[in-house]
């Protein structure tokens, strides 16, 4: 099964050491960013992620983009909603020189965006739009998002659409559909939706969504495993719980990964499988393996075995099937 992250990641930056970073300190122009980002990429690759993600170190995930799009003032908005430039493109082409610097194996990276709902429901509406849920911003934060989409789809091997609000019941799910369509139609990769939370009363619209993947929180929502049943998109099955800075153990994730592979025994989709060959082939089209959300918050060392726990026991879990 492929194994990603959802996105975040704990930042460590770096202060300027030898003197020509201080000298571009000077001038406003050293990055203390990028040394957080390369932490978080070899941290990914150290522990055998093969969807990487450049760590969303650059801010929390409406400041990444409110920063970069005409309209905003920091977290207000103060006029028309606009894309002005690509906003992740640059980190996610230095995502691919760390991977090549230190991996050799096939590795791929996940365009992550913040969904224009969660924007919305995260900002202040002081011009232009009546408030946070006024549909013409909602759809202009879309517009704007699909351009950044389309200025990274060639450098990533997926998207993700990062929607948590949709789980509050804040926002129209019929609006929150158009808008991601808006996004999504006509990009020539896979594109994810993230929503995290219990999404089992809402899933059935979920399951409606223009997108090709559904992520969601496993672990730390147990209620969410019914999806499983009825879903017709792959699934983001997030088996780590990222709430707690406690390390599970790789048992109790592969007790995890085998409850949903009874669940999904029931799925339409898995009807015809004979052998537990066919069942692994089915696995590996349709599930693929994170952590319940980002992990911004936890510890760096937390974080990092967290991956590693969920990359062994996935690994375990696929190997014991095969011998089964
Ligand atoms: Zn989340």
């Amino acid at each position: 099964m492929i194994k990603t992250v959802v996105g975040s990641y704990p930042v460590i930056t770096k202060e300027p050491e030898n003197l020509w970073e201080k000298v571009l300190d000077i001038f406003g122009i050293y990055d203390r960013y990028k040394y957080a980002i390369e932490r978080a990429v070899r941290d990914q690759l150290n522990a055998g992620i093969d969807i990487v993600s450049d760590g969303q170190v650059r801010g929390d995930m409406v400041e990444i983009f409110v920063n970069g799009l005409y309209g905003f003032e920091g977290k207000k908005v103060v006029g028309k909603v606009e894309f002005l430039e690509p906003i992740t493109l640059k980190d996610i082409k230095f995502v691919r020189k760390i991977i090549n610097k230190y991996s050799n194996e096939k590795k791929g990276i996940k365009g992550i965006i913040t969904g224009p709902c969660t924007i919305a429901g995260s900002v202040r509406v002081e011009d232009y739009y009546t408030d946070n849920r006024d549909e013409t911003l909602i759809y202009d934060l879309a517009n704007a998002l699909k351009k950044e989409v389309e200025s990274i789809q060639d450098y990533v091997c997926m998207i993700q659409i990062d929607e948590p609000i949709l789980s509050t019941g804040l926002y129209d799910l019929n609006t929150a559909r158009r808008a991601i369509k808006r996004i999504s139609e006509n990009i020539k990769i896979p594109v994810a939706l993230h929503v995290c939370g219990d999404v089992s009363d809402i899933f059935q619209e979920l399951n409606t969504f223009n997108v090709d993947i559904l992520d969601h929180e496993f672990a730390s929502n147990r209620k969410n495993l019914d999806i499983l049943e009825e879903t017709n998109k792959k699934i983001g099955f997030g088996c780590i719980n990222t709430k707690v800075k406690s390390i599970e153990s790789i048992e109790v994730v592969k007790d995890l990964l085998n409850e949903a592979l009874e669940i999904l025994r029931n799925n339409p989709l898995f009807s015809e499988v004979q052998s537990n060959e066919e069942l692994l082939k089915r696995l590996n089209e349709y599930l693929m393996v994170d952590p319940d959300c980002g992990m911004r918050l936890l510890p760096i060392d937390v974080a990092y075995d967290k991956l590693k726990v969920m990359v062994k026991a996935s690994e375990e879990f696929e190997r014991e099937l095969r011998e089964r």
